[in-house]
């Protein structure tokens, strides 16, 4: 039998702007206080621990780190086209019309199609799971007080 861990920790919040883009309210620049969750599924190690929740802390800290207080693009999004430009990223709707002017420096680019939390949860997954490789893991990223996703979930 396996066992469990999760952790759901204050520590593990961060903040990011990001837009939906044509969605009717999320479709302008604005911002949120998110929470990632972890459950990881395991075998004990020869110290009866999955893994050490410090480390398992310092692991997902790496990773939102990247993202936290900066400006979310979805570099795979259908919806826009992203430019380079000196020291600055356009973007620019698809049918042309320029939406953001950001510093380069405050911006990440995601390789996800849109930053919905869904996407974001599968963004942390994919980072986690390539370090993590010998447990089973699911997370959970809370973008406001109870409103959560979670990747993956078995049908
Ligand atoms: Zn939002």
């Amino acid at each position: 039998m396996k066992f469990g861990l999760n952790i759901d920790d204050r520590r593990l919040d961060f903040s990011c702007a990001h837009f939906l883009t044509g969605h009717e309210t999320c479709g302008s620049l604005h911002g949120h206080n998110y929470r990632v969750k972890i459950d990881v599924l395991g075998d004990i190690d020869p110290d009866y621990m999955v893994i050490d929740y410090a480390k398992l802390r310092e692991t997902i800290r790496k990773v939102s780190k990247e993202i936290d207080h900066m400006i979310l693009i979805p570099g795979n999004s259908p919806k826009i086209d992203i430019k380079n430009e000196g020291e600055n990223i356009l973007i620019y709707k698809k049918n042309g019309a320029k939406l953001y002017n950001f510093p380069k420096d405050d911006v990440v680019i995601l390789p996800i199609e849109a930053t919905t939390t869904e996407l974001l949860a599968k963004y942390f997954y994919e980072k986690l799971s390539k370090i993590m490789k010998n447990v089973g893991l699911r997370i959970t990223i809370q973008e406001s007080e109870g409103y959560l996703a979670t990747y993956p979930i078995e049908e």
